[in-house]
Parts: structure tokens; C-alpha cells; sequence
């Protein structure tokens, strides 16, 4: 029998988002009757803006006439949605359209780039992380390491020497953000070790707090040395269009990706980008800061709402995601399966995105206000009738 890939077998299924979506599933089909409402959905829950809508739907058409017909060739993404990147949110840094690459998912992306660096070069992830990070390195084979986070979450800089270094944020799981004075560490961190830093970036659209910076390019130097990734999903609803993109500094590669990208993607959906194109209109930039103050404000709420409960709670300001700290000392699977049997509340236990997660749950402002709002009545009528 061919030989399988044994790195993927350190992907955990027993503690990853599947086990506890099978989990759901499960008590779903043996409850049918039970009313479920989730806080723990990661997908959006407001529809694609019309302006997208109506630019996907002339797109469609240009698909049928050889005139307008698009097909093979736009491997970095059609010229006219990198030229909107680069001109609204990258040309400030002296980027050129060059560095700009438009790609299906920021999930692919975050460990597609990996193809541009030695496979014996040392990973290093905060070890409370979107797990792809981790998952994604096991399964091309790479070395991955964690580092301890300090109690704003944010990743201690170590002494040792490592190559590759991801930062999420605003962060998923936390919800918090790194300030520019944590960003500043950790790219003189870069500096000094010539290290690259892999910033997913794709909650920029949350970012409310000061101090926080919208893009690591703010930081001087992080031109030299950091590749910062962004999507469409979150904030324009593209989950199941499929539409990201990054910046990827030639002074980090010379372009080399460039030829990576051709051998091993065929671009984007067209229909998708012209979509993503009309992300940049003005009427659609309203709508989409729209939708995500509606996240924001429900994120609001359940930050308030655990607070009052007597919670520990971080994030909720500039990112969707509240990092709540499980009272007593109930292991996070325990606990995510007790608020589903008890009162039919879907969190995210701490241990999908690590170890060192284990104490905390997730819970997110990306469900209808409705459904927030259920779900906060059911948790606090429950802590009531514990009292
Ligand atoms: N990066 C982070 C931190 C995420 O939380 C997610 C989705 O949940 C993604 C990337 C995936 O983005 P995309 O839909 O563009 O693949």
C-alpha cells in the first residue's frame, strides 16, 4: 500500500473544530425536538450587498459572450481588483501592484505560503492560535513550536531563533488585537533574527481601538519582512465565494512566489473577484461597515452580558470574538457539552485552538442579534437558577 502522510495524522480530530461540530450534529439528530441557538458559528449571518450582488450578476454574463470571456491567465488575480487593493489600502506604503496577490481564502493562503520557504526552517505560533496555522504546517511536513502568551494574550518574543513567525490579529480566537507597541517587538524580533512574520490580518475591518494598527505596514521596517494577509469573507460575506488576498514584499522573495503561483494555481473565481472589485465602491463601503457594526454591537452585548454575569471576558472591541475564562475548573469540552445538553448553547471550547486554551470557550457576534440575544438569556437563567 502507497505510504500516507503521517504528519497529518497530528492533526488532533479529538480536540479540533470537527469533534465539536460532530458533537452538535449528534445531539442534534438524537434531539430533534430541542431548541439549539449558537454563539459559536465562525460564518456570517448577514447576505452579500447588492452592489456585489449586481456586479457578480454582470460578471456571470461576461462569462457567456467570447467577447467578455474570461478564462486561464489572471493567476494573481484579474488587474483591476489588485490595482483597487493596492490604491485603497497599500499604495500609501509604496507597495506596487506587484506585491499584491489575490487569491480564494485567507485559510489556503496562511499555509500555501509556506511553499516559498525552506521546509526546514522553524515555525513559531502563539499557542492559542486559529488552528490552521498548526494544522496546515503538519500537513506539508514543517516544524512547528509554540510560545507562551502573557495575559493579554498577546505572544511572549522569545530568546530562541526561529524563521517563520504567525500573528493573528485582531486575533481569532481572543478577540484581542495587538497594539503598535506589541507589533514593534515582534519586528524587531524579525529584524534581528531575519525572521519573516506571516500577519493575518482578516479582522482589519473591526479594528476600533487607537492604538491598534490597521495594517503591520504602518510599522516601519515591516516592509522588509512581514507578508500581511486579508479577505473578503468575513467582512463582505465571500465565506462560500471564496475571495482573499495578500501582500507579499519583494524584498522578501524577489518575486520568486510569483512562479509558485503559476505552477500551482489557476487564479480566483472570476465571478468571485468582480464581486470583491465592487467591495470598493462607496455605496458597498457603507454597507460593509454596515454589517460589521452589527457584528460589533452583538459583540457588544455578550461582552456586557458576561461581564455582568461575573465572567472574565477578553476581546469583543476590534474583532468579533469574545475569549471568556470557564468558571471553576471544568475542562472546556466538559463544559461546551454541558451548555449544549443543559440549555442548547453552541460555544467553541478553548481547546480547538490549544492546549493552553483549555480554561476558556469562544463565542462570536457573527450570529443574527436575535439569536445573541436568546442565547445571553438562556446563559444568564442559568447562572440564575445555579445561585
Ligand atoms: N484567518 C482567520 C484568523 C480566520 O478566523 C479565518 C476564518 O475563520 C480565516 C483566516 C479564513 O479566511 P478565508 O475565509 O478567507 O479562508
Amino acid at each position: 500500500m502507497v505510504a500516507l502522510n503521517k504528519q497529518l495524522k497530528q492533526i488532533n480530530p479529538e480536540t479540533g473544530f470537527s469533534a465539536a461540530a460532530r458533537y452538535v450534529a449528534q445531539y442534534r439528530a438524537e434531539h430533534p425536538k430541542a431548541s439549539i441557538v449558537s454563539l459559536g458559528i465562525g460564518d456570517v449571518s448577514r447576505p452579500v450587498i447588492k452592489p456585489v450582488l449586481n456586479a457578480m450578476h454582470t460578471a456571470v454574463d461576461d462569462l457567456g459572450s467570447m467577447d467578455t470571456f474570461q478564462g486561464y491567465g489572471a493567476y494573481y488575480g484579474i488587474d483591476e481588483l489588485r490595482e483597487a487593493i493596492l490604491q485603497h489600502e497599500y499604495a500609501q506604503f509604496g507597495f506596487t501592484k506587484d506585491e499584491i496577490y489575490v487569491s480564494d481564502g485567507t485559510k489556503p493562503d496562511a499555509t500555501n505560503l509556506l511553499e516559498l520557504f525552506d521546509a526546514r526552517c522553524k515555525i513559531l505560533l502563539p499557542e492559542i492560535c486559529y488552528p490552521i496555522y498548526r494544522n496546515g504546517a503538519y500537513a506539508m511536513g514543517r516544524k512547528v513550536y509554540t510560545a507562551p502568551v502573557d495575559k493579554n494574550f498577546v505572544m511572549r518574543v522569545p530568546k530562541e531563533h526561529f524563521d517563520i513567525v504567525y500573528i493573528c490579529s485582531p486575533s481569532n480566537p481572543t478577540g484581542l488585537a495587538y497594539t503598535r507597541k506589541d507589533l514593534k517587538k515582534w519586528l524587531a524580533y524579525c529584524k534581528r533574527e531575519e525572521a519573516v512574520l506571516i500577519f493575518d490580518n482578516v479582522y482589519e475591518s473591526f479594528i476600533s481601538s487607537e492604538d491598534v494598527p490597521h495594517s503591520i505596514y504602518e510599522i516601519p521596517g515591516a516592509e522588509s519582512c512581514a507578508i500581511e494577509l486579508r479577505s473578503f469573507s468575513k467582512k463582505a460575506s465571500f465565506t462560500g465565494l471564496r475571495c482573499s488576498y495578500f501582500v507579499l514584499p519583494r524584498a522578501i522573495d524577489g518575486g520568486l512566489f510569483k512562479e509558485r503561483t503559476i505552477n500551482r494555481f489557476n487564479g480566483a473565481s472570476y465571478v468571485a473577484q468582480k464581486g470583491a472589485l465592487a467591495c470598493f465602491r462607496k455605496d458597498a463601503l457603507r454597507l460593509i461597515q454596515k454589517n460589521v457594526q452589527a457584528y460589533k454591537d452583538n459583540a457588544a452585548f455578550l461582552k456586557h452580558g458576561f461581564q455582568d454575569l461575573g465572567f472574565q471576558v477578553a476581546g469583543g472591541e476590534d474583532a468579533p470574538f469574545l475569549w471568556v475564562a470557564i468558571p471553576g475548573n471544568t475542562d472546556s469540552f466538559a463544559y461546551f457539552k454541558m451548555l449544549l445538553e443543559e440549555i442548547g448553547v453552541v460555544v467553541v471550547p478553548g481547546i480547538v485552538f490549544g492546549k493552553a486554551g483549555d480554561g476558556f470557550f469562544r463565542v462570536s457576534g457573527f450570529g443574527s442579534a436575535k439569536t445573541t440575544k436568546e442565547a445571553m438569556k438562556r446563559i444568564a437563567n442559568y447562572y440564575a437558577n445555579q445561585a
